[in-house]
């Protein structure tokens, strides 16, 4: 039995990766590949510079403060580690996110995206863009309306942002299953290949409707003490 002092966010990770790949065989249709996004907010530099001796490149954060602080440090030991924004983003922040990540998960309006395209240009540096869908209409939840994401998407476009994708979280305690069917069906309608769903309560669900990235943090790292 492993201890929870003993809990190895490297094993850990070893057997969620073969949980996407069973999920990934046993889907209809998968997409053409499923990116396991490890979410490190909230977790320390010594947990995740184990992830990165086992090999893995690719995190996620939260929050930009955060991440500035965690990641300079890390990336030049690990030159290849691939950063993603998972949380909102204010739009005063956008030249740090800019700079830090190559993939931002949260555009969710046009102020945001008008400040992205703006330094974009000015900086030369062009991460992934998905727009983020409150599916469930959550008053308190970040993302556009699912009736509003076509409208937003052709902004995004008449801008040139680079949106490739879509992304969600469903509701807690319901079923996933429609909200990723939802994102799955609206990335198809606006010829957006990429589609950020699945955590680690549902990521088996979200490869079933075609995820390209599941998030997924305390399945590899341990719940977490806060955050
Ligand atoms: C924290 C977070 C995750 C990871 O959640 P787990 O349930 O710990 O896997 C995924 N996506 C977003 C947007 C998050 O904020």
């Amino acid at each position: 039995m492993t201890s929870r002092t003993e809990f190895s966010p490297a094993e850990a990770l070893a057997a969620v990766k073969l949980r996407i790949e069973q999920a990934r065989a046993a889907a209809i249709r998968p997409a053409p590949f499923t990116t396991l996004v490890a979410v490190s907010k909230t977790q320390g530099e010594d947990r995740i510079r184990r992830l990165l001796e086992a090999g893995h490149r690719v995190f996620a954060e939260s929050r930009v403060q955060e991440a500035k602080l965690k990641w300079p440090v890390l990336r030049k030991e690990f030159p290849d580690v691939q950063l993603h924004l998972i949380g909102s983003l204010q739009s005063n922040k956008t030249r740090e996110a800019v700079a830090l990540f190559d993939a931002i998960h949260s555009v969710d309006r046009p102020t945001l995206a008008d400040a992205l395209k703006a330094e974009i240009e000015r900086s030369g540096r062009s991460p992934t863009l998905f727009i983020q869908v409150n599916t469930g209409e959550e008053p308190q939840k970040a993302g556009v309306a699912p009736q509003d994401a076509p409208q937003f998407a052709a902004y995004c476009r008449s801008l040139s942002l680079p949106v490739q994708g879509l992304m969600c979280i469903p509701p807690a305690n319901v079923s996933p299953a429609p909200h990723f069917a939802l994102l799955l069906k609206l990335a198809r309608a606006h010829d957006l290949p990429l589609l950020s769903m699945g955590m680690s309560d549902d990521f088996e669900a979200a490869i079933k409707f075609g995820a390209t990235h599941v998030r997924v943090g305390s399945a590899i790292f341990g719940e977490r003490v806060q955050g």
